[in-house]
């Protein structure tokens, strides 16, 4: 691990003025991802900068028809809130309990992990990020394999979730790490439905034809002869890019029943 300065700003402005147009700088927030990583030499930031004196940043609150979750709020303080069900539900799957305790979602979602579980509930839920300087929509948001719509200095402060009618959530983990080796998240709003996969391919994608038949019937057996083809779907000693296809229709319908 190469030296670095290490930055405890007192708030946002000051944490973007050290990051701001600094390609050198590297936020901090749950070091989950963040430390193994510069720990292999895979990053070597020269500025660090701790978002843990924050306290702005970690609120979990419902406003009107939408849940905000500030960027700091930890896997297991999400686990904790009851506004989202299946988002709740979503964020107690997540790792272990010192994963759950450290790790936080704008951490997660900045680093965009493929296998990531928070990327299905942004985009079957219509998530936006707030940053300090714009408004992302979800479905702009994951560009690729650990690729985001972010800018390397800019700062995700908080995701707001509108809250839907039904949601439900089920994956498919790692045995070790639990990180999705599928993850599907179904969503029911006043708009329609929306259905989110994560570890199957390099990014978060939705499948049309399930929200179609959804959106006709919100019943598992809705489900019945809706396959997603493999080509492009990830392939490693965990699962083939074939059993990741057939997992996605078994999330799916799993899914469903529990939202
Ligand atoms: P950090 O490690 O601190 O940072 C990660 C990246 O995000 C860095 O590039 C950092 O600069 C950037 N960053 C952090 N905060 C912000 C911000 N507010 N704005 C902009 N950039 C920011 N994840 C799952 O989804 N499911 C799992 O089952 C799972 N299992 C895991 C098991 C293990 C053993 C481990 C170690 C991790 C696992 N994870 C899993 C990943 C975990 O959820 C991490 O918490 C997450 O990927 C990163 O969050 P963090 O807060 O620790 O971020």
């Amino acid at each position: 691990m190469k030296n670095f300065q290490f930055h405890r700003p007192k708030s946002v402005a000051d944490a973007v003025k050290v990051l701001k147009g600094n390609p050198a700088a590297k936020a901090l927030a749950g070091g989950q991802s963040l430390l193994p990583m510069m720990k292999l030499d895979l990053t070597q930031p020269g500025d660090l900068v701790s978002l843990g004196g924050l306290a702005e940043l970690r609120a979990v609150r419902v406003d009107g028809k939408t849940l905000l979750v500030g960027a700091l709020a930890s896997h297991d303080e999400v686990s904790r809130s009851t506004a989202i069900a299946g988002l709740a539900a979503l964020a107690a799957g997540i790792g272990d309990a010192q994963v759950r305790n450290r790790g936080t979602i704008g951490g997660s979602i900045a680093h965009a992990d493929p296998a990531a579980d928070y990327p299905a509930a942004l985009v079957a839920l219509g998530a936006t990020v707030a940053t300090d300087r714009r408004r992302i929509p979800a479905d702009s948001f994951f560009t690729g394999l650990f690729a985001s719509a972010l800018e390397p200095d800019e700062l995700v402060t908080a995701v707001h979730f509108p809250v839907p009618e039904r949601c439900g959530y089920a994956k498919f983990g790692h045995r070790a790490s639990k990180f999705a080796v599928v993850g599907v998240m179904v969503a029911k709003t006043a708009g329609g439905v929306r259905v989110a996969v994560t570890g199957a391919g390099p990014s978060v994608f939705r499948v049309p034809e399930m929200e179609a038949a959804l959106g006709k019937r919100f019943d598992p057996a809705a489900l019945d002869g809706i396959t997603v083809p493999a080509g492009g779907l990830q392939s490693d000693s965990e699962a083939s890019a074939e059993f990741r296809a057939h997992l996605v229709g078994v999330m799916a319908r799993r899914a469903v029943a529990s939202a």
